[in-house]
């Protein structure tokens, strides 16, 4: 079986992102603020954002023009290939037709560029000189490095301790596009030695991680925060993935019937998935588009819909969201993209508006399904992608049952090639299955603030 391989011209390149809150029957839940109860404005998040972010994260516009000089870098890479999966296809014996769009050929290995070059070009151009974030496997914290270097800005990143011991390569990546990386919790912050000080062993989270670059972002004019998932525009940003897959399997003459994404903070999977579903909400062809998470911090699956902070540390405001309480430890399975305690807001009310499905697998079954994957289409997934993969075989064995053929499209957000310790493990049966525990979740959901709720 040959691969298929559709290509955009470059010039076929999307030149706007799509908004879908333009789209939505109903608006999504306002931001809170967390002393008063009241819906923040854009004042209140000047101090870490600049302030055309700001406008994108509460723009009702359908498109936003994608300045010329993001574009210009998003050409190194984009438009990316669109597959058809024709030998997974043969090796599951199914009659749907796979295609996934692969992520994986941007220079940091994953989506998480498309937003890091258009958060570096606004930051740059309001006259920011450092730019602070947090990053958990440690591929948005190569992402932003690469962009910081791209425009000239310097990159602080809080690494949550577990990776950073365990990946020093990911590391050494954000070292080398210049990155200043330090192990979180850390003694530089207030949040960092709070922590230390109660759970001196703490290997730290994404939730503890954000609170340190918050708090040393809100210190300085020159230093804004920079977040690689979650908010309203790091979703728009990554909705290029989406337009190119709609042009794309126009070129295939076919249009997905099922779409299919990992979700840890739900970024790549409504990158890909929000132009469609737009399509569908403007009077175009149904779809049912399902979001794939861990069992071991299964937010949308088994969080509460309700209005919690972003960090452990309680500095963000309040947003509405599915969320297994900011104090919530993930345990330390291998997919480390999607250990986030909660989920995008516009993934979270898709979901309460039943415009998209969840599904949680266990971690070796997604090890298993990316092992397939790597054997017959040649690309090693990422963890976090292997539970887009696992999805995708899933319905395409379902089809197979039903004697059905269904059109299905993944997006495969990023290879492994850092990640070979976790296959390593998994070849020598030593990575395991973790159910979440539902007393962790419900201490962390006591926590919950009071406000909004
Ligand atoms: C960061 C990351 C994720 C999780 O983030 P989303 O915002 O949910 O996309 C998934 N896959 C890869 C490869 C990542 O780098």
């Amino acid at each position: 079986m040959d691969t298929v391989k559709y290509l955009l011209p470059e010039d076929r390149m999307p030149s706007a992102w799509y908004n879908i809150v333009a789209d939505l029957p109903a608006p999504p839940p306002t931001v809170l603020h967390p002393g008063t109860g009241q819906p923040i404005g854009p004042a209140d998040l000047a101090p870490l954002f600049p302030m055309a972010l700001i406008q994108q994260e509460v723009s009702q516009e359908r498109t936003i023009e994608i300045p010329e000089e993001v574009q210009a870098i998003y050409r190194q890479w984009r438009p990316t290939p669109l597959y058809r999966a024709r030998r997974l296809e043969q090796a599951l014996d199914t009659p749907a037709k796979i295609y996934y769009k692969y992520e994986g050929v941007s220079p940091a290995g994953s989506h998480k560029p498309n937003t890091a070059v258009a958060q570096a070009y606004y930051n740059k151009q309001e006259g920011v000189k450092r730019l602070v974030t947090e990053t958990g496997a440690g591929q948005w914290g190569s992402a932003l490095a690469m962009a910081g270097a791209c425009f000239g800005l310097e990159v602080l990143v809080y690494m949550v301790k577990v990776s950073y011991q365990q990946k020093p390569y990911r590391r050494a990546l954000m070292e080398t596009y210049g990155a200043r990386v330090v192990a979180s919790p850390s003694e530089e912050t207030n949040a960092g030695r709070a922590i230390l000080a109660e759970r001196p062993d703490s290997t730290g989270s994404l939730g503890i991680a954000i609170s340190e670059a918050v708090e040393i972002a809100a210190q300085s004019e020159e230093s804004k925060y920079a977040l690689g998932s979650v908010l309203n525009h790091v979703l728009l940003h990554q909705t290029v993935i989406g337009e190119e897959a709609l042009a794309q399997l126009e070129m295939a003459g076919d249009y997905p019937d099922i779409i299919v994404g990992c979700t840890g903070g739900g970024s790549n999977f409504a990158g890909c998935a929000f132009p469609f579903i737009g399509a569908k909400l403007r009077g175009g062809r149904d779809v049912r588009v399902i979001a794939v998470e861990p069992m071991a911090c299964p937010s949308l699956t088994k969080g509460k819909y309700a209005y919690d902070f972003g960090d452990t540390a309680h500095l963000t405001p309040l947003v509405k969201m599915h969320t297994l309480g900011s104090t919530f430890v993930p345990p330390g399975f291998h997919a480390g993209g999607l250990r986030y305690h909660g989920m995008a807001p516009l993934v979270s009310h898709l979901l309460d508006l039943e415009l998209i499905e969840a599904i949680a697998f266990q971690q070796l079954e997604t090890f298993a399904a990316g092992v397939q994957f790597a054997r017959t289409e040649g690309i090693v997934p990422a963890p976090e992608a292997n539970h887009a993969v696992v999805g995708a075989i899933r319905e395409a064995l379902r089809c197979k049952e039903a004697g059905v053929s269904r059109t299905i499209l993944f997006n495969l957000c990023g290879h492994g090639h850092f990640d070979m310790q976790a296959y390593t493990d998994y070849q020598a049966g030593k990575l395991h299955d973790y159910e979440y525990s539902a007393e962790d979740v419900a201490m962390a959901l006591a926590g919950l603030p009071s406000v909004g709720n």
